[in-house]
């Protein structure tokens, strides 16, 4: 499996400090959890090729996807909140806008200090001096791996169609290993360590690609299935008005961000059945999620009939997470990465969460293991 990555995903963002359960705390998005790993992917490079090829793909595909006054702000918002006295962490918003504080004069802040709450909907998505520059690397990253799937994916209908593949059984996949993670990133909001919303923006790219489309016109469907622990609020609200993509979720009931991701949200107007939540009690164990996404699969993704999958990839659903955590084991990504799979569909996985630095490699490891057939060791 090709692997797309950057050493910038390493060494661009790099907050010291947040606050976690109102204490301050290590930043748990910290850039070991990369190395960890690659360290993994490169010793196991009988599966695993890493490249840190890198295209621009310039900034339209992010704007297709991100309000330009939202990405002004992450590019400058360091630089003026050190100007007007800023801790030099980074960017936390002191105010959020709740949406019971009455702004009856439709006041809009005018300094970074205070308005980091207009852009900002918690306090772990720390703007720091090189945070967009990062962010941006992370898309771009994305974005190289997307249009890679995009050759693959051909390459492997063109052998179905000529009977050199035989069967469905082994779909193409490629990784993209990226930091800041982007399933939280709204249209004009950071927050959950998230600043740019990366598989929002490639499955965007993927449906506007004029070249892409069928022959009758129609685009290239898009199925995105969100296994992080978290709910990808960001991803539902960028598409939640379509019926392409589809966005599907598996993430932890009364978990954070706490205010989405009920099984009664299912999108509005045209994208109305197009948005899938299931909610898991944080009991749930290796054979409970793995039903969990089976029944998922059968009922949801296999009948959208997408051209492509992506794959919001986080493992922060592992028992020992430091900061989420259902009760599943390493053993249960390879069976993870195999139900994936089995949909039988060019699937690009793109990394999200996973805090548990130490098995951070063996549990990403297990699930691209698991999609290429294999047992993870
Ligand atoms: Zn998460």
């Amino acid at each position: 499996m090709k692997v797309f990555t950057s050493k910038l995903c390493t060494t661009l963002h790099t907050p010291e400090f947040e606050f976690h359960g109102g204490a301050q705390s290590q930043h748990y998005e910290c850039p070991e959890r990369r190395e960890a790993i690659l360290k993994y992917l490169e010793s196991h490079s009988d599966s695993f090729e890493v490249t840190e090829h890198v295209e621009d793909f310039g900034y339209e595909p992010i704007k297709r996807v991100h309000k330009q006054g939202f990405l002004n702000y992450l590019e400058t918002a360091y630089d003026e909140w050190i100007l007007e006295g800023g801790h030099p962490n980074g960017v936390m918003p002191s105010t959020i806008p709740h949406y019971r504080l009455a702004r009856l004069g439709g006041q809009t802040p005018t300094n970074s200090l205070t308005n980091a709450g207009e852009y900002c909907f918690d306090m772990s998505a720390v703007i720091t001096k090189d945070t967009f520059k990062a962010a941006w690397n992370a898309a771009q990253v994305t974005l190289t791996a997307t249009k890679d799937l995009v050759r693959v994916a051909d390459q492997y209908e063109k052998g179905l169609a000529a009977g050199t593949i035989v069967s469905r059984e082994a779909p193409p996949g490629l990784y993209a290993l990226v930091r800041p993670p982007g399933h939280h990133a709204q249209s004009d909001l950071c927050g959950g360590y998230c600043f740019l919303n990366n598989v929002g923006i490639a499955a965007q790219w993927l449906i506007d690609r004029p070249e892409l489309r069928h022959k009758d016109g129609r685009p290239k469907k898009v199925a995105i299935i969100d296994i992080d622990f978290h709910h990808g609020n960001g991803t539902q609200e960028l598409f939640y008005k379509t019926s392409n993509p589809l966005y599907a979720s598996l993430h932890g009931r009364d978990a954070y961000p706490h205010f989405t991701g009920a099984a009664t949200e299912r999108g509005e107007g045209e994208g109305l059945g197009f948005s899938i939540n299931v909610p898991l009690p944080r009991s749930t164990s290796d054979d409970e999620y793995v039903e969990a996404l089976e029944k998922l699969i059968q009922e949801h993704i296999i009948p959208y009939d997408a051209d492509y999958i992506i794959i919001s990839l986080g493992v922060d659903t592992f028992k020992d997470d430091p900061i989420a955590g259902f009760l599943v084991t390493s053993e249960a990504y390879p069976r993870i990465g195999n139900a994936i799979r089995k949909i039988g569909l060019p699937t690009l996985f793109v990394q999200e969460g996973g805090y548990c630095v130490e098995k951070l490699g063996l549990n990403v490891g297990g699930i691209l293991q698991g999609f290429l057939g294999k047992v993870a060791a």
